[in-house]
């Protein structure tokens, strides 16, 4: 990963909290990291990133791996 990729990820919200929030344990709720998400200035970023990456864990742009995998079907299909 190149540093002017990721120099965004310094301004997250996350970086300034318990990163554990955003990577909840099986059945635990992802609400609280969501929250934050909404009030973070690079969650376009963010999101760009997990879903072009293909993150399969935790919290990214405020979604959880389901909805990302739910957008990207989204972006396919609108594409074919
Ligand atoms: S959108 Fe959420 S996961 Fe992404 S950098 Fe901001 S706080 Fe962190």
């Amino acid at each position: 990963m190149t540093s002017t990729a990721t120099a965004w990820m310094a301004a997250g919200l996350c970086a300034q909290t318990d990163p554990g929030e955003f990577f909840p344990e099986k059945g635990a709720s992802p609400a609280t990291a969501k929250r934050l998400c909404r009030a973070c200035r690079v969650r376009e970023q963010c999101l760009n990133f997990a879903v072009t990456n293909g993150e399969q864990h935790g919290v990214w742009g405020g979604t959880t791996v389901r909805e990302r995998a739910r957008l990207t079907e989204r972006t396919r299909g609108g594409a074919s």
